[in-house]
């Protein structure tokens, strides 16, 4: 199969981490003690877990962190990147809702939270769940960013489109919060660790198959991510899994995006598709 991705690679995968600490359980007006202590579990134990496999297979990746969580605790958020791995943003308080005209404020706090911890400010951004607009890509673009990494309208990268223009500056990585998501598997259907496995390993079956893009997610947390022992071991599987294959090309999503901007001509979006939002 011919290869339009980085480094002539057949498959091109980013893992990606939401740290999700006490952002979540906080930002719901929620104690994040007792029953809701999930969220501490993730600088606690879940952030070194996942660092020790990634160092293990040698695979950088990208964790989205939430400003409060980054002042909540600097010390993990520093080990994250001293390891070679990439820093995002990903709202402050995890706002699952629509932030209005507030919204450029807290992007910008963010973004300053994150600037005074790092050598490098973020440039990637996932949204919490509280949606996205021309504004927000408007400040995104104006802090420096490059790409977001919350579309579910394609499964490969395509440009931005703003005001029916098409960004040359900004490029979309699509998630999939779905099947290629621990949160709904744990949260939702309590489904075992060795059928997620099944199912990304299905996943990244057919992605190879295509010579596509594998975007997973997956959370340090206990409660509804993967950084409890035996998830985290799926999660290692899962890398060992795809390290077998030949050709696989499992970067930060920092680099896969200016890789996109660098060679617009290059990758496989122009064979799809892309969406206008
Ligand atoms: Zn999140």
């Amino acid at each position: 199969m011919e290869s339009k991705w980085p480094e002539g690679a057949r498959c091109l995968v980013n893992i990606t981490v939401d740290f999700d600490g006490l952002s979540n359980e906080t930002g719901k007006k929620l104690l994040p003690i007792g029953k809701y202590s999930h969220g501490r579990y993730s600088a606690k134990r879940g952030v070194p877990r996942f660092l020790e496999i990634f160092a293990r297979h040698n695979v950088p990746v990208t964790f989205f962190v939430p400003g409060y969580d980054a002042e909540c605790f600097p010390e993990s958020v520093r080990s994250i990147a001293a390891a070679g791995h990439e820093i995002g943003a990903h709202g402050y308080l995890h706002e699952a809702f629509d932030l209005g005209d507030e919204e450029p404020f807290y992007l910008r706090k963010t973004h300053q939270i994150l600037s005074d911890l790092l050598d490098t400010p973020p440039v990637g951004w996932r949204n919490p769940g509280g949606g996205k607009s021309d504004q927000t890509v408007r400040v995104l673009r104006e802090l420096g960013y490059i790409y977001d990494s919350s579309e579910k309208a394609a499964d490969w990268p395509y440009f931005q489109m703003v005001g029916g223009e098409r960004l040359t500056d900004f490029v979309n990585l699509p998630d999939n919060t779905s099947s290629l998501d621990d949160a709904p598997f744990y949260r939702d259907s309590m489904t075992p660790p060795s059928e997620v496995l099944a199912q990304w390993k299905a996943e990244f079956d057919t992605a190879y198959a295509e010579g596509g893009y594998y975007d997973l997610i997956v959370h340090p947390r206990s409660g509804f991510g993967s950084g409890g022992p035996a998830r985290a071991e799926a999660l290692e599987d899962l890398i060992i899994y795809i390290k077998r294959f030949p050709g696989v090309l499992m970067q930060r999503q920092v680099d896969t995006a200016r890789w996109c901007l660098k060679n617009p001509e290059d990758w496989p979006e122009r064979t799809h598709p892309w969406s206008a939002q």
